[in-house]
């Protein structure tokens, strides 16, 4: 297997984030619940994008790249934060986002203040998008650029990556914490953070459930399959987690990125008991559904259950809670 320091990173993280138990809500759910705050990964508003931004733009630049493209809803965290990667570093960012919801506050002024072109496509499906990228590629190659291009939420095996580092990162401060952890509870939105996850924790600490809370409804126990078994090969590994390893929920709502009772009650259990924020999207779902999944008894026998802040703040000022 390769270690992660044969390939090409650019250290845009301030890492490691801080990991920690949350000792009030502890007390009330009568289990050790721990943090890791990877929405403090030290870029804009932080969040995980900025793992996976690590490995993607160092291959951007490895290839010359002066324009980097991703996709998104317009409160897209990933696109906000591929703006700011990519102003760090010197490269153009075209933002080609989904005009639906909202278009103008939150993470869309922030594209702004980084200097992003945003561009809106009035349609439902992403193959639209990725067709108008296909042609604002084509013509920034005619004029001598070298576009890059990221998919929604940078989830391709090399962002993967991201999260087999943070799977590492959390191995060493468990060790630290002289303590072991029984399940992880991550936000799934595009996948890459839960397969980087899984597949890390089948590796380097196989007695820890990888648990993901689908906060859309694409089907994720395929959708993860599949990337974990690109990392896998990217990583050259004999084994790659199989179905068995998979174990996804979902707590939508009403939909993607529409509030929901049950996330909101998260919002503010997690912001009065701990004075940390989540957001409506994807962590205060993500925290809704672990809290759901403890009251029916599925951590019954475990004891140190960590959640994984995945950030996703610009979204607190632009959807109503
Ligand atoms: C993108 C995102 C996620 C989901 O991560 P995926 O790798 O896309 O599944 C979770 N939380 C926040 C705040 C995000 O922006």
């Amino acid at each position: 297997m390769k270690d992660l320091a044969n390939f090409s990173r650019i250290p845009l993280g301030v890492l490691p984030t801080p990991l920690y138990k949350l000792e009030n809500l502890s007390r009330e759910l009568g289990k050790s619940l721990y943090i890791k705050r990877d929405d403090m990964t030290g870029t804009a508003l932080g969040g995980n994008k900025i793992r996976k931004l690590e490995f993607l733009l160092a291959e951007a630049r490895d290839q010359g790249a002066d324009v980097v493209l991703t996709a998104g809803g317009p409160q897209s965290n990933h696109a906000m934060l591929t703006a700011a990667s990519a102003a760090r570093l010197g490269m153009k960012a075209i933002l080609v986002l989904k005009k639906r919801g909202v278009l103008t506050a939150g993470n869309v002024i922030l594209d702004h203040i980084f200097g992003a072109d945003v561009r809106f496509v009035d349609t439902d499906s992403y193959r639209d998008v990725y067709a108008e990228m296909e042609r604002i590629m084509e013509d920034l190659r005619q004029e001598g650029h070298t576009p890059y291009f990221i998919p929604v939420g940078g989830s391709v095996a090399l962002g993967c990556l991201g999260y087999v580092n943070c799977i590492q990162e959390i191995t060493r401060q468990a060790e630290a914490l002289q303590v072991s952890f029984d399940a992880i509870v991550s936000a799934t939105g595009s996948g890459g953070t839960y397969s980087g996850l899984t597949l890390g924790a089948k590796l380097f600490i196989p007695g820890t459930r990888s648990i993901g809370i689908g906060v859309c409804d694409d089907p994720f126990e395929k959708i993860s399959l599949r990337l974990m078994q690109e990392t896998a090969a990217l990583l050259d590994c004999e084994v790659s987690a199989g179905e068995e390893d998979i174990h996804i929920h979902y707590q939508i709502g009403p939909g993607y990125a529409q509030s929901s009772p049950e996330g909101r009650e998260a919002v503010y259990r997690l912001a009065r008991s701990e004075g940390i924020l989540v957001d409506p999207v994807y962590t205060g779902k993500a925290l809704a559904g672990l809290f759901t999944l403890m009251e029916q008894g599925y951590f019954d026998g475990m004891e140190n259950i960590l959640f994984l802040h995945t950030g996703g703040a610009g979204a607190l000022f632009a959807v109503d809670l």
